[in-house]
């Protein structure tokens, strides 16, 4: 399900900050942009997030979910491959 209204807050905001972007001369100096809240922050912000404490804590809940799933995916590889190894190998001998 798209949740219409945060959509249309989303676009709000877009097109807000490009109607601020053409106020400001059409230069856009160089700026990253929250990975959640989609603020803009400099460009040297590591990790990617504003200054909030919602999206500091939510970026870090995400990175140890990405790195939950990528220890998941090389135990399922490992669950596939050393079978499938075994059959290679028993074959091949
Ligand atoms: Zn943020």
């Amino acid at each position: 399900m798209v949740d219409a209204k945060k959509v249309k807050d989303m676009v709000a905001k877009k097109s807000s900050q490009f109607i601020g972007n053409m106020q400001g001369g059409g230069k856009v100096p160089p700026h990253k942009h929250c990975r959640i809240c989609q603020e803009p922050i400099p460009v040297k912000a590591d990790p990617r997030v504003c200054k909030q404490q919602e999206c500091i804590e939510k970026n870090e809940k995400d990175e140890k979910n990405q790195k939950t799933v990528r220890i998941m995916m090389f135990i399922f590889f490992g669950i596939f491959a050393v079978p499938y190894l075994l059959v290679l190998v028993t074959g091949l001998f």
